[in-house]
């Protein structure tokens, strides 16, 4: 048996580095966060050969004094805390002064840094003999970590290609720039920059920033988002449902600006979206919760990726119903006025210059006097005093969001003029949806209608499941299950919802416990009938090549305007799109 010794210091930072350094992207994240941490007003961030070659992160931050440069890269020194009251409150994205041993272990590391008053920067290598010399660094702090894994070929082995780690960094790097709006960011790659992002404080410079790391496609077709109050805040845009994607890759969630995975979130964001969400599909979104550090445990993962919350129903169910509420809030005239959507103008916009013909007058003239004998009708149909003879001159009222409806096209469409040009409607996807909300609510309304089984279902269960079945004996009776416990570990079932009735209920009851153990709650009956309800809501929609008339059109207009989630049908496809004058005017080159 060999003897038992202290192992060497460098082995214990490579050890250490085995949990904090994966890949290159994590580098840039420990360093991108002690910028963060040092207050950096601007972070450039340059890497070669997908970061395995190079990665140099430079900022404008506090920096470090020449006698501490040494304990920066000394294990288990932090600037960040000093007590176990600073570790249950913390308010930094570091803290476990671990880093940049780690890196320093298993790279060529150095160190160069200036503090505000100071008369130069000083640099330090890693791994030499430990003096740092004059540099000629401005303020702040720069860190240099070339040819990563060197010394551990084991780890070079599991890198990947340049490409993917580039890809690594880059999602890194956007999480970064996204929980960070009033930092400055650049990325450089292979010296050609690929990032390049300017400090965002208002919101206008904050979408510009979304834009530019999400796309523009992205960033006009989204809800924003401000709820809570100090305690528990949450901040960010969420796309439209229509703007889904096939993988889950944009989708950014920030706890106290901290980039996080968790499931809890997860889960709460999913079920936000199942109603509008084609199964398999995925939301975007931006989003940033903030709250009490106290609420708070970061320290669960050496990468810090996981965070626990000490009231995590709380948290789910905020987030849950923000997000819920956000989207059902989608009606046509926000679709209108999101830049997504919108091309907003009014009727007596001019029409672009025709060059000596004056076509516009006429058409401007025609067109207006059409819609404005249609909303003196509509003012009838709202006021009937209003039609009493109160001649044109009268309080105009406001042209209904989507207009009134021109045609119906192919047995499909709905073709409706409104105050930006032409709407365009999938009558059955509209249809459906209105339908289906209408059944929804009437479902929620009126008490939820029990079927007793004709043979009482017994079956075995844990005992915690049975306990918990005793304990919410009135929760249970509420979505519509009779249950009672039978023995220590068995459950018997004698009554399911109505709507239920055809379903395996002893699957959907054990489902229903299972998300009771695990998040606290379940949605699953919910989930369950509404899925039921969306399935006879599509058999109850209008299906193509019937003739509606115009009245039945205009009718479908104004229940779509006032539907909640009437943007989108029951499987994220968008049931109407709005076609503005400057994009007609642009089919066909007019003005141009
Ligand atoms: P931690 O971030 O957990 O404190 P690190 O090993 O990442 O541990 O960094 C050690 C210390 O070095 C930090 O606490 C901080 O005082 C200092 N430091 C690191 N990077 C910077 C930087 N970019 N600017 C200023 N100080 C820094
Ligand atoms: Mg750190």
């Amino acid at each position: 048996m060999p003897q038992i010794h202290t192992l060497a210091s460098h082995l214990v930072n490579q050890i250490a580095a085995g949990e904090v350094v994966e890949r290159p992207a994590s580098v840039v994240k420990e360093l991108v966060e002690n910028s963060l941490d040092a207050g950096a007003g601007a972070i450039t961030v340059e890497i070669e050969a997908g970061g395995t070659r190079m990665i140099r992160i430079s900022d404008d931050g506090c920096g470090i004094e020449q006698s501490e440069l040494n304990s920066a890269l000394a294990r288990h020194a932090t600037s960040k805390i000093s007590s176990l009251e600073d570790l249950e409150n913390i308010a930094s994205l570091g803290f476990r002064g671990e880093a940049l041993p780690s890196i320093a272990s298993v790279s060529r590391l150095s160190l160069a840094s200036r503090v505000v008053d100071g008369e130069c920067a000083w640099r330090l290598q890693a791994r030499d003999d430990d003096v740092a010399v004059p540099d000629s660094l401005p303020q702040g702090t720069q860190v240099e970590v070339l040819e990563l894994f060197y010394n551990v070929p084991a780890r070079k082995k599991f890198l990947r290609t340049e490409q993917t780690e580039y890809k690594h960094i880059e999602t890194l790097f956007k999480n970064m720039a996204l929980s960070h709006p009033t930092v400055a960011f650049k990325l450089i790659h292979n010296q050609k920059v690929v990032y390049q992002l300017p400090s965002a404080r208002g919101l206008d410079d904050q979408r510009r920033r979304l834009a530019q790391v999400c796309g523009k496609e992205f960033a006009q077709s989204l809800v924003e988002i401000d709820i809570g109050d100090e305690d528990l805040r949450l901040q960010g845009w969420v796309a439209l449902p229509t703007f889904n994607r096939s993988q889950a890759d944009m989708q950014y969630f920030f706890v106290n600006q901290r980039v996080v995975r968790d499931k809890l979130i997860n889960h709460a964001v999913r079920q936000a979206y199942q109603d509008v969400l084609f199964h398999g599909r995925h939301p975007a979104y931006v989003l940033s919760l903030t709250m009490d550090a106290r609420e708070l445990d970061v320290n669960v993962h050496p990468q810090k990726h996981e965070v626990r919350f000490r009231n995590s129903r709380r948290v789910h169910d905020f987030l849950f119903r923000s997000l819920h509420q956000a989207l059902a809030g989608v009606h046509p005239e926000q679709q209108i006025e999101s830049p997504g959507f919108a091309i907003s103008q009014t009727l007596d916009r001019p029409l672009p210059d025709q060059g000596g013909l004056n076509f516009s007058q006429f058409r401007n003239g025609d067109r207006g006097s059409n819609l404005r004998e249609q909303m003196q009708s509509y003012a009838s149909l709202l006021n009937p005093a209003a039609d009493a003879g109160n001649g044109v001159a009268g309080d105009t009222p406001q042209l209904p969001p989507l207009g009134f409806a021109l045609a119906q096209l192919k047995g499909i469409y709905i073709l409706a003029e409104n105050a930006d040009g032409l709407i365009v409607v999938d009558m059955h996807a509209a249809h459906e949806r209105i339908v289906y909300e209408r059944m929804k609510q009437n479902v929620d309304e009126e008490k939820v209608i029990t079927q007793p089984l004709l043979v009482p279902l017994t079956f075995n269960v844990s005992r915690s499941e049975a306990d918990l079945v005793e304990e919410k004996i009135e929760f249970f009776s509420h979505l519509g299950f009779a249950v009672e416990r039978l023995g220590p570990e068995q459950l018997r079932l004698r009554a399911v919802p109505a709507l239920l009735k055809n379903a395996d209920s002893e699957q959907l009851l054990r489902d229903v416990l299972a998300d009771l153990v695990e998040h606290g709650r379940s949605q699953r009956v919910q989930e369950f009938q509404n899925e039921l309800l969306s399935t006879m809501a599509c058999h109850a929609a209008v299906r193509a090549n019937r003739q509606l008339s115009i009245a039945e059109m205009n009718a479908l207009l104004r229940d779509i305007e006032h539907t909640e989630r009437s943007g989108q049908c029951n499987h994220g496809r968008p049931t109407w799109k709005q076609l503005g004058l400057e994009q007609l005017d642009k089919l066909f080159l007019r003005g141009q």
